[in-house]
């Protein structure tokens, strides 16, 4: 039996979503174990919004009109929280909060733990460790820039996340042909600007914290076993507890929050991701959400509560100090999509389950709809989970079960107009 949290019934909270989030399920979840009320405001048009239960639908590339729709819901509701769950509404909900007199993380906050670019000026200014950077127009001239930049570098869209459009060149050759490859997926979804930085060697960790009036409080370092070099940076695993020195998770931790100070975050989720070197440790993106995916599954506080439910807690101002995650080992693997075309079949998904310590595995692609590996593709074809004795088990698990899943996944044949 969970506890519900006391809450006038005509208290609502506000969550805003993607039409495609992988979020939705696991919030909706939790706000039902907790007996909370909450309204989707989802990035739809109105007809389709109506197939989803209570949901107002906003148009999220329209930041004042989707302000102003959340804030008049105030002068029908008592809306006692607003939160983004997925990095595109961030801004949104931080604007309806500061005018409604709710807790929240600052516009100018939320700004920077969006846009990348801006990340790295507030960083930098904060004298967090920074890799030298600059930005470009998409317009400007690959040619020039190749010359003056250092190798090798990182280039990437300053508002994707899931590792869209991230490419690392290791010489002018490379970073002609990454610039074009970056700019073609940002004409196709959103921005005009390319962030160029140093590319920083290391071991890469995950981290999902939460912030509150008492600081912030970190859940879970994530290990990633798997080589993140490039050129492109597929996801894979994540497992924790991490098997890094204790020292180098204090320093993650002291890390994470003078990076969150120079973000200005104080409230709510905060996902990011370091990389450890010789230097120290670099922060590579601090977003203040909750981890992507289905990752937040494997996660579980005091008696049972999910990653969610400690977030709507937080929110609806609960403390949330006394819960802790629980001591098993575990990871997760976000199935990468190997190659694009038309996915037709899944095999061995009950052998790949049957190995021991994988708990499940969620497939979330859909069959016979086209799939696009990064660095264009944004989705992965599904996910497994383990629990088992020891981090290097659950890695073992999941690296074997992945093995027995077969993919089948036709060419895309594209027809041409004959003219
Ligand atoms: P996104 O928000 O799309 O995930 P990130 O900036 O977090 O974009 O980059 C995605 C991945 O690319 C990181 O997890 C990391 O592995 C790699 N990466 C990004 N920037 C750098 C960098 N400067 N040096 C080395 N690797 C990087």
């Amino acid at each position: 039996m969970h506890e519900t949290c006391s809450n006038n019934l005509d208290s609502i909270i506000v969550l805003l979503a993607n039409p495609n989030t992988y979020r939705g399920q696991s919030y909706a979840q939790a706000a039902e174990r907790l007996g909370l009320h909450v309204l989707w405001a989802i990035d739809i048009p109105d007809k389709l919004a109506s197939e989803w239960n209570m949901s107002l639908s906003v148009d999220f590339s329209d930041h004042d009109e989707s302000v102003r729709t959340i804030v008049d819901l105030a002068d029908e509701k008592q809306v006692v929280a607003v939160l983004a769950i997925d990095d595109s509404a961030t801004l949104i909900a931080a604007e309806v909060c500061s005018l409604l007199g709710l807790p929240h993380n600052s516009r100018a906050a939320a700004m920077a733990a969006r846009d990348k670019l801006v990340m790295r000026q507030h960083l930098q200014a904060g004298r967090v460790l920074c890799p030298q950077f600059m930005s470009f127009h998409h317009n400007e001239n690959p040619e020039d820039i190749s010359i003056h930049i250092g190798y090798p570098c990182i280039l990437k869209p300053l508002l994707l996340n899931g590792s869209r459009g991230v490419i690392r060149a290791n010489n002018p050759t490379e970073f002609k042909t990454a610039w074009h490859r970056v700019r073609s997926i940002i004409n196709n979804a959103v921005g005009t600007r390319i962030l160029v930085e140093d590319y920083i060697p290391g071991q890469e960790v995950a981290v999902e914290a939460l912030g509150s009036d008492t600081g912030i409080k970190i859940l879970a370092i994530f290990d990633k076993p798997d080589p993140l070099e490039g050129p492109f940076f597929e996801e894979t695993i994540y497992v924790t507890p991490s098997l890094l020195p204790q020292e180098d998770q204090l320093e993650i931790e002291s890390t994470l929050i003078s990076s969150a100070k120079a973000l200005g975050l104080r409230l709510g989720p905060i996902h990011a991701e370091f990389r450890l070197n010789e230097h120290g440790v670099w922060p590579i993106e601090i977003a203040g959400r909750t981890i992507g995916g289905l990752c937040s599954n494997i996660l579980s506080f005091g008696s049972g509560r999910s990653l969610e439910e400690l977030v709507l807690l937080q929110t609806s101002g609960s403390n949330i100090d006394k819960f802790t995650i629980d001591d098993r080992s575990k990871g997760v693997m976000m199935i990468p999509i190997p190659k694009s075309g038309i996915l037709r079949k899944i095999n061995g998904i009950k052998q790949a389950e049957s190995i021991d310590g994988i708990d499940k595995i969620e497939i979330t692609a859909k069959l016979n709809y086209p799939i696009y590996p990064l660095p264009e593709g944004d989705g992965y074809l599904g996910f497994i989970f383990a629990y088992c004795q020891s981090p290097y088990e659950v890695v073992e698990a999941l690296r074997t079960s992945h093995a027995l899943l077969q993919f089948h996944i036709e060419s895309e044949i594209l027809l041409e107009q004959i003219k």
